[in-house]
């Protein structure tokens, strides 16, 4: 398999397979774009050609393959990732070990085999169709995102066991599962089904909704959950997966703005009301995977929390979350509706216009706090703008620091100056966690480079950018540090072409004079640091040989160390 990955490589031209993803800039004999993986504003995302790797040189420092790039872009297993890849590239996975191809493979075709199954068993529901137009689904949507219903018993058991599947990956996959007398049962019985897409379309899980009132035994006790969704197998991860995204995600990117929802009923009755950037959670909350996820498409959050006191509550703990990832939150109010789809099914247009008019979730959250407070409760007052300061203070933009400091202050009372003293009252945030990416690009902190190596750093990166800097640098390669000197000797070499992305980083929209400026400053520095590392040898030399009293030997080394003083004194200037 290793061999596949190799020709997969050759085969696809990683820049035209990163645009598809990023804009690329060329830098040299790089290109250069926006990381995907983190919020920032200036390119630090090189991409080699040459090597077919991609680094990223700014906080996230991640980097790798088409492959790693793949499986972080989508969240994609290494074997998915392959499977894509290969298809793309027109390699067959003859060598792809067959036991993982099993395990993988299987399980998206079992799936896919289940769907239809349940498909083509609604459509002889009367009453799990009428419950589900009556709630407002047309029958193309119901359609374009595969509605079904599970008859339960052993229904779908038999027919995928009759399709050819056996019985370990039935119940590896999660749909059937062993009753108290051992015998094998669907896990989903009679219940609405809804498929749970992968970002690549691919169906890896579902939710069972019960069928309201009569539908299901025994409701009355309690004990059979409302939705039920499918146990986390190799192919499904409850934390990483968001419902609808496989149809949303270009509608996100397009408009840089994601609608959450918490389910899937809210999804589909966005999407058809003509909210197409809309997803929800699946079977669980939101988790930091969704929200990286997600930033790397948007910028911009609309919430549609409920307007009570758990709905806020809920807001105001999402937005920590968001405020690390530097979102910007806004909330479209629901007035007198339960839920999105509730919204969407009273009135079709009213979901557009929430999401139109969705409020900043600072402001609903201030005057949530200051609703109310009477003028002589300075206590509480002052815990409140404590709260909010708290919160401010955790945005990562300043900008956005600056706009809410000055609404608080309208909706608290208090002048922006006392705010602002109150800020720098507050004690500071216990410092985060750094993860330093762990990279060749990072220098490490615990052996911090001599100056001498930062500059041949520096300076053998800009090199590799230009064949007349290589050409000149070569001249005088015995002022670098030996290891830098061999990577200059092996411009081919891995190390050289690390260099040179790195060259495209800090070099890449730099005008040709400021390159040779730069060049010419670095060369200086690193003769500098050449000839006082020379000196203090000498230095060395002539007190050994004071030492010994070897006195004509002395007068040779002094007279280099004089004359190797006058030309780095003709440097400094
Ligand atoms: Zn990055």
């Amino acid at each position: 398999m290793a061999g596949e990955v190799d020709i997969i490589k050759e085969k696809i031209d990683i820049v035209d397979f990163l645009r598809s993803y990023i804009d690329l800039h060329p830098a040299g004999k790089n290109f250069k774009a926006i990381c995907p993986f983190h919020s920032e504003k200036t390119a630090s995302f090189v991409v080699s050609p040459e090597r077919r790797m991609w680094h990223c040189f700014g906080s996230c420092g991640e980097g790798g393959d088409i492959f790693k790039f793949l499986m972080k872009h989508e969240n994609l297993e290494f074997y998915e990732a392959l499977k894509v890849l290969a298809e793309r590239a027109g390699v067959p996975l003859r060598a792809l070990d067959p036991q993982k191809q099993k395990e993988f493979g299987v399980l998206y075709d079992m799936h896919e085999t289940a769907k239809d199954f349940y498909r083509k068993q609604l459509s002889s529901q009367t009453e799990a169709l009428s419950y589900l137009r009556g709630r407002g689904l047309t029958d193309e949507t119901m359609e374009e995102f595969g509605l079904g219903f599970s008859p339960g018993g052993e229904a779908l058991t038999l027919f995928l066991l009759q399709s050819g599947y056996d019985m370990s990956n039935i119940v590896r996959g999660g749909l059937a599962q062993k009753n108290a007398q051992g015998l094998h049962r669907d896990k989903f019985y009679r219940r609405i089904m809804f498929p749970i897409y992968n970002s690549m379309g691919k169906v890896v899980a579902f939710t069972g909704r019960i069928l309201p009132e009569n539908g299901s035994p025994s409701t009355s006790s309690g004990d059979i959950p409302k939705y039920l969704n499918s146990p986390e197998t190799p192919i499904f991860n409850k934390s990483h997966i968001l419902y609808g995204f496989h149809v949303s995600k270009n509608h996100i990117a397009k408009s840089r703005t994601a609608f959450l929802v918490e389910g899937q009923m809210d999804v589909l009755m966005s999407w058809q009301s003509g909210i197409q950037n809309v997803v929800a959670v699946s079977g669980t909350g939101l988790t930091t995977h969704h929200l990286e996820r997600l930033r790397r498409l948007a910028d911009t959050l609309v919430l549609s929390f409920d307007n009570d006191t758990a709905g806020l509550k809920a807001m105001e703990r999402s937005l920590d979350l968001f405020a690390d990832f530097d979102f910007y939150a806004r909330v479209a109010s629901l007035g007198e509706h339960k839920d999105p789809a509730d919204a969407a099914k009273a009135d079709k247009g009213f979901l557009e216009r929430a999401v139109l008019e969705a409020r900043p979730a600072f402001s609903i959250l201030f005057e949530s706090y200051f609703k109310g407070i009477s003028f002589s409760d300075v206590a509480l007052k002052k815990r409140l703008v404590r709260r909010s300061l708290e919160k401010i203070r955790a945005l990562k933009s300043s900008t956005e620091r600056d706009i809410w400091t000055k609404e608080l202050s309208g909706v608290s009372g208090i002048s922006e100056s006392g705010l602002l003293a109150e800020f720098a009252s507050m004690s500071l945030p216990a410092s985060p966690v750094s993860h330093a990416p762990d990279s060749v690009f990072t220098p490490t902190l615990l052996s911090r480079p001599r100056r001498i190596e930062l500059i041949a750093k520096r300076l053998v990166s800009l090199a590799l950018l230009r064949a007349p800097f290589f050409e000149r640098l070569m001249e005088h390669r015995e002022w670098l540090p030996k290891e830098y000197c061999s990577i200059l000797e092996e411009p081919q070499g891995v190390p050289a072409t690390e260099l040179s992305m790195l060259g495209s980083y800090e070099f890449g929209g730099a005008k040709e004079e400021e390159l040779l400026k730069e060049f010419d400053d670095l060369l200086s520095y690193i003769q500098l640091e050449f000839l006082k590392q020379r000196r203090n040898e000498l230095r060395l030399k002539i007190r050994e040989c004071e030492r010994k009293g070897t006195n004509e030997e002395s007068q040779t080394f002094l007279a280099e160390f004089h004359s190797l003083s006058r030309e780095m004194d003709k440097l400094k200037r």
